[in-house]
């Protein structure tokens, strides 16, 4: 089968967690969620560090690079929170082990946007050109003026979580990037392994018809708890390889 010149796939990673001592992980554990980490592996205090490295070392290896996105809050604790303060010790580590990679905005609710954005430069020390909200919530009138004013180049909030989807838009009038997120590694905790890259062929088919760049979303604490998803990861890559589709950042 041909398959014409796609165009661009953005590799991305959101950072939901960072401290396997974060209360709410306990909480999650001892409701004996069958998706979350051991309590040996909650004993690990740096795990999530130590998976982000092993995530990039991964990625040289496979001859690609990805953009990491951020929170910048020092909110841990609301319901549409991310797990972690901005500025901690593990925060810290983070922007060292990120220091030559790509890294954006992961934004949650509970904050005025333009502040996560502020800080977030203020704490990665580069200007911010990468978005996404957390779980995929977002008010597209609300913001993507707020996000063309701070100089962000590319949004990727347009996705569903557990299903790969693929819906193109765009920003109306604001001059910013819509990358449609088009597979998060949890549609593998929904669905057969077999059906989630099916439908992710379809969609690329359909994305690459249309000469569309798209992102793909893999969480790092997702493979803590599913090794395999850093094989599927793999797949994915290939299998963008196989229809043309050039990487972003490239290496
Ligand atoms: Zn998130």
């Amino acid at each position: 089968m041909l398959h014409q010149s796609g165009g661009k796939v953005y590799l991305t990673h959101d950072i939901d967690w960072l401290h396997p001592w974060h209360p709410y992980s306990f909480v999650k554990w001892a409701l004996r969620n069958k998706r979350w980490l051991s309590m040996n592996q909650m004993l690990q205090r740096d795990i999530y560090l130590r998976q982000i490295e092993r995530l990039i070392a991964f990625e040289k290896q496979a001859g690609v690079t990805s953009i990491f996105l951020l929170g910048s809050s020092q909110r841990s604790f609301g319901l549409h929170d991310l797990r972690y303060r901005a500025g901690s010790s593990a925060y810290r580590e983070l922007l060292v082990l990120l220091k030559d990679h790509e890294t954006g905005l992961h934004s949650t609710g509970s904050t005025p946007i333009e502040d996560q954005l502020r800080w977030l430069g203020q704490f990665t020390g580069k200007p911010v050109r990468f978005h996404r909200s957390h779980f995929f919530k977002f008010d597209r009138a609300a913001l993507y003026p707020v996000l063309e004013a701070h100089g962000i180049t590319t949004d990727f909030s347009e996705g569903e979580a557990r299903r790969v989807n693929f819906t193109l838009r765009d920003s109306g009038e604001h001059h910013i990037n819509v990358v449609p997120t088009v597979i998060s590694d949890n549609a593998f905790f929904y669905h057969d392994p077999r059906e989630v890259f099916k439908a992710f062929r379809k969609n690329l088919n359909n994305a690459a018809s249309l000469q569309t760049d798209i992102a793909v979303l893999w969480h790092p604490e997702n493979m803590l708890i599913e090794p395999k998803l850093l094989e599927y990861y793999h797949e994915i890559i290939l299998i963008c390889k196989s229809h043309n589709y050039h990487f972003i950042p490239t290496l």
